[in-house]
């Protein structure tokens, strides 16, 4: 068989499987007042769609996800980091490098005291550019910062969990809030929601809209416990066409990582996903 012809029987496959996964899903409701698209009139994104922007794909001499701890960082946090780094890994199928951690020295212009919080920000645009950006590594896909320092986006904004650059590879996001009024658990979990949200945004991945899924946009931690730590059937054909990854395969492993975890449910799901996609 040609390259061309196998690469049209591979995306085939992965529309297939669309369908058997959809049942484990929710489509995307009306959203609350306070929810991120009552205030974000966004299109969404199918897997066609996404094969006819031409996305930023992982190539041969750019095939690594690099993880830098920015600042400094409790034992919590710093455990918080390098599972996040191991679920990149299963979720994206490609090798994760853990940088040696650096500090964040960010000086005005580029911090703010938060005037409701009474908290030091940095803005994530002097991250992305004036930090990440000279040290991407040749062979990285992308170079995604953890900061505990809050973060802020401009002066409109309040505070923003995590912002990516598409044409960049480089992202940054924070951790401070996430431990918001819940157990260790659910920390891990929202941290590993936001990692493979902001990586999905790198590799071109636009928010979704059609289903409750980890690549939907969320303006609150109440909207982030309610989404899937998973990908939705259209944004999970993105994700294996860009790595040609087996998706079965992809899902056993999720499993296992979410087994070793502590998230028996999470790896539940992901072995029906695994049987459902035979
Ligand atoms: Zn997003
Ligand atoms: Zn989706």
């Amino acid at each position: 068989m040609t390259a061309a012809r196998e690469a049209k029987k591979e995306r085939a496959e992965l529309r297939n499987n669309i369908k058997k996964i959809e049942p484990f899903f929710a489509v995307m409701g009306k959203p609350g007042n306070s929810d991120w698209l009552a205030s974000h009139n966004e299109p969404g994104q199918t897997f066609a769609e996404y094969l006819e922007a031409d996305p930023v794909k992982p190539t041969a001499e750019r095939n690594k996800i690099y993880v830098l701890p920015l600042g400094t960082f409790n034992a919590k946090q710093q455990k918080m980091i390098a599972v996040t780094a191991g679920y990149l890994a299963a979720f994206y199928d490609m090798s994760v490098q853990e940088l040696p951690q650096r500090p964040l020295t960010a000086t005005w212009p580029n911090v703010r005291q938060n005037k409701f919080a009474k908290s030091r920000q940095v803005k994530t645009g002097h991250i992305l550019n004036d930090i990440l950006k000279p040290i991407l590594p040749a062979d990285a896909a992308a170079l995604i910062a953890f900061t505990s320092d809050d973060l802020y986006p401009d002066e409109s904004m309040n505070y923003v969990f995590g912002q990516a650059s598409l044409e960049n590879r480089v992202g940054v996001w924070s951790l401070s809030r996430l431990d918001d009024n819940t157990d260790e658990q659910n920390f891990l979990l929202r941290t590993l929601k936001i990692a493979a949200h902001e990586t999905g945004h790198m590799f071109s991945m636009r928010h979704c809209t059609k289903y409750e899924c980890l690549m939907s946009g969320t303006n609150h931690l109440a909207e982030t416990d309610r989404r899937p730590v998973d990908a939705c059937p259209e944004c999970t054909a993105k994700i294996c066409w860009l790595t040609d990854t087996d998706q079965k395969s992809r899902y056993e492993r999720l499993a296992t990582f979410m087994k070793q975890n502590n998230f028996p449910k999470e790896a539940a799901s992901f072995l029906k996903k695994a049987d459902a996609v035979k």
